[in-house]
């Protein structure tokens, strides 16, 4: 099972540094970034078969806290979706209309001015509280209906540079928002440099319509993220390949190039929702919760066992699995092999009654 090694987390946030956020930089190789990103797969994964632990919207008291957090700037989403064990755009896209007028009463004591809530807070009095952010967000999205009617505009390139940003920590390369989006390549990074002060309306419709599910291709380090994960659970590499790739394969490529195909990498992520991996190497679960676990001590009972002159293939059959379980035995092996073989190297030569299988 995956963790987030939250102790790491809360440890990275105190030294001030960004690992907790979700791929902070694209050349971090701390353990715990790479844990968080494949913490954020699982939970997107969950909330796509819908079996994710539900959130509540009635919650008064933990709504108002939520915000004063936020208003305060001691809380931001990545807190609500750890609390909840939720993936990031969905807390934002369900909490966000709860926590608007909160936002907006506590901004609005914060510095009184009847404005907050609304593009003229963000933009005139430059509040950059959630409640004015949020409305800037809202407004740049509508503003794309007002320029189908014929009605040019600059807006502040704010906002849009943050979405720029988002994008380009979902795994989303300045190059692809350009192609995605129809704007060239220099505009897009003057955007994201915000060395200009105002964009196009038109642009900036063009370019809040690339979401990160639009991407053709993700970073590889997250694919890579996942295989780890893979390999962690017994998998091995050619097992994967022959699962995603074709029956034949027996070499992995997916990972290998800086970019992978979201094709390529949502069905290698798949298989972090398969019980039990497809690997000869692994017999099936010989009881419910037989469990995949490092394969030393299994190793050392098979030294013993060869000692007393029992080879694995014979062990294989004395304990009832496919040759291949020992022989070809990689890091990994299950709890229910070596029960198996320790029953078997208690007593090597004694006829043993065959477990019944699972
Ligand atoms: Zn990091
Ligand atoms: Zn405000």
């Amino acid at each position: 099972m995956m963790t987030v090694r939250p102790l790491l987390v809360a440890a990275s946030r105190a030294e001030g540094s960004d690992h907790w956020r979700l791929r902070h930089g694209r050349s971090c190789t701390a353990a715990v970034c790479a844990d968080r990103q494949l913490e954020m797969e699982r939970r997107r994964r969950a909330e796509q078969r819908g079996d994710a632990a539900p959130v509540p919207t009635d919650d008064e008291a933990l709504l108002d806290d939520v915000a004063a957090g936020m208003v305060a700037g001691t809380i931001d989403w990545y807190d609500v979706a750890d609390r909840f064990g939720r993936s990031l755009g969905w807390v934002r896209d369900s909490w966000e209309p709860l926590l608007m007028t909160r936002w907006v009463v506590l901004e609005e004591q914060r510095a009184p001015s009847g404005r907050h809530g609304t593009v003229h807070g963000y933009v005139k009095d430059g509040c950059r509280g959630p409640g004015c952010a949020a409305a800037m967000k809202d407004d740049s999205r509508r503003r794309r209906r007002a320029v189908a009617y014929g009605r040019p505009a600059l807006v502040p390139v704010g906002p849009i540079g943050e979405h720029l940003d988002d994008l380009a920590a979902a795994g989303v390369g300045m190059p692809t928002v350009s192609r995605q989006a129809g704007v060239a390549l220099s505009t897009v990074q003057s955007i994201r440099s915000r060395s200009r002060p105002m964009v196009q309306a038109t642009t900036a419709d063009r370019l809040l319509g690339v979401s990160a599910s639009m991407a053709a291709t993700v970073d590889s380090s997250d694919t890579r993220a996942v295989i780890a994960e893979l390999l962690l659970r017994g998998w091995t590499k050619a097992g994967i390949a022959r699962q995603v790739v074709s029956p034949g394969a027996t070499v992995l490529h997916i990972g290998v190039r800086p970019r992978t195909s979201r094709a390529n990498h949502d069905a290698v992520a798949a298989l972090l929702d398969r019980p039990w991996p497809g690997t000869p190497s692994l017999p099936a679960p010989m009881w419910p919760d037989d469990r995949v676990v490092s394969s030393e001590s299994a190793k050392a009972l098979l030294l013993l066992l060869a000692e007393a002159g029992v080879n694995p293939r014979r062990a294989a059959a004395r304990i009832g699995v496919d040759a291949d379980a020992l022989v070809a035995m990689g890091e990994r092996t299950t709890l229910g092999v070596i029960g198996r073989l320790r029953r078997l190297a208690a007593a090597p030569h004694q006829p043993i009654v065959r477990p019944r299988a699972a």
